[in-house]
């Protein structure tokens, strides 16, 4: 079993035990959530059937800003390793504490998820993800280290230096976002380096944003690997909520960590397996910042058929997309309303804007044009450059990537008749 299965036992647990065991992880849930802040009175002191779940209120990424630094943590300060922060958000930083068990369980999670693509121990492991705030970067490393592989944290960027750690250390599998991995082969081919024939690489775990099944198809094919797709998000740790197994059909949540729901997304009305909705999961086992019922805003549907791999923890299919505005671009996640908050304290900066985001050299690319009034419009260039770098740089730090400004004379933007379309998002269209 150990040769199939990281914690075969868990894994494979038939349907009843598995509910057995969420029923009683979630009272221990509650019980603890129930010494929080925000948690205090809001939740009853145990269920008796996990249907009971539905009576519990929802939490959302909202009531995580407004419990900012750290209303939701349920332990004492002294019991708290480490925090993450989420990427982007409107305002303040959703931030999620960890005990050292919590960071125990994320890592075995971690290393029960690479297992089942066929990961081992024999492994040499590239983590191309962000370290630092970002979850993907720490979540993966130590999961990684717990299987055993051999560990490169290489973090994001600088893709030359990554194509020369590969050939000098022999990467056999990598961690990477699906739009970094389609421009990291341009960069293979200028370096004159064919990941295929001269690298001995084999698996590719890619998460952090949407792609198609094609995209993951083009990766395969470039790389001459297998690739399968990791689901997470900050709120449940990071990576290691649900992972492809190698039969790629769904990605299995691993429910003795999570208690998943699909809800409608405008009703909050629970769906049946099968419909597509939105993400809700309870955590399961962590100890410093328990959540209830959160709102991931992601869409997806769940399968709940039995998996020729023999695990027994549903499956859910790839993210559709956000019930919310939220844009991902370059791994990192926006809301446009960053944007206009930037942009609207900024006296020369009209009434009007647009968002665009399209795919060039596989990179996701976003431009702001911004409409500005007369009177700057004819300034002079070198007013006109200032402009556009103080935006810039205003811009870049709030959505900590880098936009390309165009400033536009004032009403040469398409009108808004009532609701205004403010993002236009064309890499879908390619
Ligand atoms: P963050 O909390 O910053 O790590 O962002 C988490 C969000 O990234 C999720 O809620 C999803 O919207 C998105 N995401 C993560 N992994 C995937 C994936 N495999 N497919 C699609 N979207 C993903
Ligand atoms: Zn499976």
């Amino acid at each position: 079993m150990k040769d199939t299965y990281w914690e075969g036992e868990t894994e494979t647990m038939d349907r009843r035990a598995l509910q057995a065991l969420q029923l009683h992880r979630l009272n221990e849930t509650i019980a603890s959530a129930r010494n929080s802040d925000f948690y205090r009175g809001k939740l009853p002191v145990r269920v008796e059937r996990l249907e009971e779940i539905e009576t519990l209120p929802f939490t959302t990424k909202q009531d995580l800003r407004d419990s900012f630094p750290a209303g939701m943590v349920a332990v004492p300060k002294e019991d708290l390793v480490r925090l993450h922060s989420s990427s982007g958000t409107t305002g303040r930083a959703t931030v999620v504490y960890h005990t050292k068990r919590d960071i125990d369980v994320w890592a075995d999670l971690c290393a029960r998820s690479m297992y089942m693509t066929g990961m081992r121990n024999t492994d040499v492991f590239q983590n191309m993800m962000g370290y630092g705030l970002f979850t993907g970067g720490l979540g993966l490393h130590y999961g990684a280290e717990r299987l055993g592989a051999l560990t490169i944290p290489a973090s994001s960027g600088n893709s030359k230096r990554q194509i020369r750690l590969m050939c000098d250390f022999h990467t056999t599998a990598f961690h990477i976002t699906p739009s970094y991995a389609l421009h990291l082969y341009g960069v293979f081919c200028e370096e004159g380096v064919d990941p295929k024939r001269d690298l001995p690489l084999r698996i590719a775990l890619l998460g952090a944003e949407p792609y198609s099944e094609g995209t993951r198809r083009k990766i395969e094919k470039l790389y001459g690997i297998d690739a399968f797709n990791s689901y997470g998000l900050s709120e449940m740790s990071g990576p290691g909520v649900a992972f492809e197994c190698t039969y790629k059909e769904g990605m299995h949540v691993w429910e003795d960590a999570f208690l998943l729901e699909v809800i409608d997304p405008k009703t909050g009305t629970p769906l049946t397996d099968g419909d597509e909705g939105e993400l809700v999961f309870t955590t399961l086992r962590r100890e410093g910042m328990p959540l209830i019922r959160y709102r991931t805003g992601d869409i997806a549907s769940v399968n709940r058929k039995g998996c020729p791999c023999g695990r027994t923890h549903r499956r859910i299919s790839r993210i559709k997309g956000r019930s919310d505005d939220m844009l991902i671009i370059k791994g990192v996640n926006i809301y446009p309303m960053q944007i206009e908050k930037i942009l609207m304290d900024i006296p020369e900066v009209g009434n009007n804007y647009l968002i665009e985001i399209d795919t060039v050299d596989y990179l996701d690319t976003l431009v702001v044009k911004i409409e500005v009034g007369q009177k700057t419009f004819h300034g002079t260039i070198s007013e006109l450059e200032g402009l556009k770098r103080r935006i810039t740089d205003l811009l870049r730090t709030e959505i900590l990537i880098h936009p390309k400004v165009v400033l536009v004379e004032h009403g040469s933007l398409p009108p808004s008749e009532g609701k205004a379309v403010r993002v236009i998002d064309r890499r879908g269209e390619k």
